[in-house]
């Protein structure tokens, strides 16, 4: 059965029954600002995000007014298909989920990004409306910057385009990517995959996931990532205890990945 919400910009949305807590859920923590703001712009230290980081000094100079950082609540809805894209993110330790829900309720991620990458990247070609869900899969930090500010950096400074070109091929290839592994891998080698990818984006063996979370992000059931965890820790490459997943052995976890682990982390920004 299918259930209509109405999105804050007044559009409709039909939707299966079998999302809608998800969607009530992202309604009571959807706010005009998301992430809460806890430093005010321009006391930034070294930026932790590779593009910021990349930027020569004058140039980070430049943004460094227009950047709030924020924390991003675990959980917590970026932006949600239709939203108008107010603000970007550039993640320090938080990374950030886009994905697609199926009319059958199943989720199928699209992308994830952390300290590599900005969220929100489409409204700087004219795609004001975010097209797919966009949710903090681990919560951190993120420098947060005006779409329209940082569409105006984008066109008037070829340094800051340039970075930000070469950011939206990476994007491009990840997305790439992981449609083929979606398609051809098998959820175990995705799982290594998504586990390793996510270790890299916050240097953390120590992850906040739960099985039905990680069901979730892979389009799949609880019950099989049940039984692959049991494998992967009678192997010894992981942990599991009450919504946390371990890394214990990551030479071993590239190993049971598919060869997409190496293809998207050989693609990194030059
Ligand atoms: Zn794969």
């Amino acid at each position: 059965m299918n259930q209509t919400y109405k999105f804050q910009n007044g559009n409709s949305k039909s939707v299966n029954q079998t999302i809608s807590k998800n969607l009530k859920e992202a309604f009571k923590q959807q706010a005009f600002t998301k992430g809460n703001l806890f430093q005010t712009n321009g006391s930034m230290k070294q930026p932790k995000n590779e593009l910021l980081n990349s930027l020569p000094t004058s140039d980070l100079q430049n943004l460094l007014p227009l950047l709030e950082l924020v924390r991003l609540d675990k959980s917590e809805y970026i932006y949600q298909p239709d939203d108008l894209i107010h603000s970007l993110y550039f993640p320090e330790t938080a990374i950030v989920s886009e994905y697609q829900i199926l009319e059958n309720g199943k989720t199928i991620e699209l992308s994830m990004i952390g300290r590599e990458g900005i969220v929100g990247a489409s409204s700087v070609f004219n795609s004001n409306y975010s097209r797919n869900w966009s949710q903090v899969l681990i919560p951190g930090n993120a420098y947060r910057i005006n779409s329209k500010a940082f569409e105006q950096e984008t066109n008037s400074n070829e340094v800051i385009k340039k970075v930000f070109f070469n950011f939206i091929n990476l994007y491009i290839s990840q997305i790439s990517q992981r449609i083929i592994c979606n398609n051809h891998h098998t959820v175990e080698e995705r799982l290594c995959l998504w586990l390793l990818m996510i270790n890299e984006r916050c240097d953390n063996e120590s992850l906040p996931l739960t099985q039905e979370q990680i069901a979730n992000f892979l389009g799949t059931y609880r019950p099989s990532i049940t039984v692959i965890t049991q494998t992967l820790r009678q192997q010894g490459l992981i942990d599991s205890l009450r919504g946390k997943i371990i890394i214990l052995d990551k030479e071993n976890l590239k190993k049971m990945s598919c060869d997409c682990y190496s293809m998207i982390k050989d693609r990194k920004i030059q």
